[in-house]
């Protein structure tokens, strides 16, 4: 299956019939799993046997979902979690512990900066925080032996900088440890990291990937390329896990060491696990996803250029306009579109981008992003209100900021949507 393209693996992944089984992918909407002997049970709890025990660590809709995902993106496996937030605390939970220290690029979404800053430093494991635009000697001093992570987005949520992959993940490569991408913008149909040299991918399911803004989820991919055995820094997989009697993961489980430890381990003692119903309502989504995403680029191009002729609008921020500082890196990593998501500055300030949010008819107002609607969203004002000026400025997001999120309406009416609406801003 996996040799198949995208769109084919969007449509027909991780999940093939047998003869007689449902084409539709079922849900198996069963907390536990039958077995004829005792026995047999007791090599799943070792992890001796393939097989599902309770749908809090694996369930058969699930997994197949796991699947696709891990075959769009390049990967050996996938874990679908209950949110995007337990996907990018996950991956980084499996591999550091209290004491230890990662780096992330400061221009990431929100919450995560609220989930790395706040939250993570009450666990003892410290965020060293680098700008985007800083030196590869910037960034290196901020590695020390207890440093086991790299982190950015590839396209960020809201500031949009494309992040150069390739240079973090030589970094991070470079002292050892792993690059840990949240592609969730441009999705695996756009951008693949694994291809760039990332080591783990996130998402949060919740936009583009179900994108009908119906189930909040997300997923860790691992592409089973990084070797936790050089070094001693991840002991946690090299070395005997005491809850499970002594399995070691790199061991017996090779290339899908990671992933293995962050589902028997992790997702078993922390539980954010997804329903096999959101599982399913996820799949459903994914089977769209190329054929959306095309469309979300398209319309997004038509209405950032003409954002950018409008003289009400004071600047736009699109990485597929040619004006845009952002522009050579998307042609690099993003050829065929970066998203369909938009920011600019209604001319006039804080109250005007207020003015044309309220006027607005077919974009409606919510905290949301990368579904099939138009919406918009003031971030300085809402999701991310409780960052300081500060980390504002460093996720580069200004007070005037209105982030649009283009969705799959015809283009036209989503362009006189924004005309009358700035005529009244
Ligand atoms: C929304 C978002 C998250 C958080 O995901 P949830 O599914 O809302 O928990 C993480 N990263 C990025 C880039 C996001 O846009």
């Amino acid at each position: 299956m996996s040799q198949y393209r995208k769109e084919t693996l969007c449509i027909q992944g991780g999940y093939q019939p047998k003869n007689g089984e449902p084409r539709v992918l079922p849900i198996y909407q069963s907390t536990t799993y039958k077995y004829d002997s005792a026995e047999h049970l007791g090599k799943l709890f070792d992890l001796q046997a393939p097989g599902h025990m309770y749908t809090r660590i694996s369930n058969p809709t699930v997994e197949a979902v796991e699947n696709k995902i891990a075959a769009l993106e390049g990967g050996v496996g996938a874990v679908l979690l209950s949110s995007g937030q337990a996907a990018n605390l996950f991956s980084l939970l499996n591999i550091a512990q209290s004491g230890d220290n990662f780096i992330s690029t400061s221009s990431i979404y929100g919450g995560t900066v609220n989930l790395f800053a706040v939250t993570m430093q009450k666990m003892g494991i410290e965020v060293r925080f680098a700008t985007p635009g800083a030196t590869d000697a910037e960034i290196e001093e901020l590695f020390d032996d207890r440093t086991r992570a790299v982190f950015g987005e590839t396209v960020a949520n809201p500031a949009l900088d494309v992040l150069d992959i390739e240079r973090f993940a030589a970094l991070a490569h470079k002292h050892d440890v792993p690059l840990i991408i949240d592609n969730t913008f441009p999705t695996p149909v756009l951008c693949r990291p694994f291809e760039f040299g990332a080591d783990i991918v996130t998402h949060s399911t919740t936009k583009y990937m179900d994108g009908h803004a119906q189930v909040v989820g997300g997923v860790v991919v691992d592409s089973g390329r990084f070797d936790w055995t050089k070094g001693d820094k991840f002991k946690e997989l090299t070395e005997p896990d005491e809850s499970y009697h002594g399995v070691v993961y790199t061991r017996d489980f090779g290339e899908a060491a990671y992933i293995t430890k962050l589902r028997v381990q992790l997702l078993r003692d922390i539980g954010a696990a997804p329903s096999p119903m959101s599982a399913y309502l996820l799949n459903l989504g994914l089977e769209t996803l190329h054929l959306r995403m095309e469309r979300h680029c398209e319309n997004a191009q038509i209405v950032a250029e003409f954002l950018e002729k409008h003289e009400k609008v004071s600047w736009v921020n699109f990485p597929g306009l040619t004006s845009n500082s952002q522009y050579a890196m998307a042609q690099k990593y993003l050829p065929e579109g970066s998203c369909g998501v938009i920011s600019f500055g209604v001319a006039g300030g804080r109250e005007a981008a207020v003015r044309f949010m309220d006027s607005l008819k077919l974009a409606a107002i919510v905290v949301h992003v990368a579904d099939a609607r138009t919406c918009v969203l003031h971030p300085a004002s809402t999701t991310h209100r409780q960052l300081t000026e500060q980390q504002l400025a460093d996720a580069g997001i200004g007070s005037d900021l209105i982030r649009m999120s283009v969705g799959i309406e015809n283009v036209q009416d989503i362009l006189e949507d924004i005309t009358q609406a700035l005529d009244k801003a």
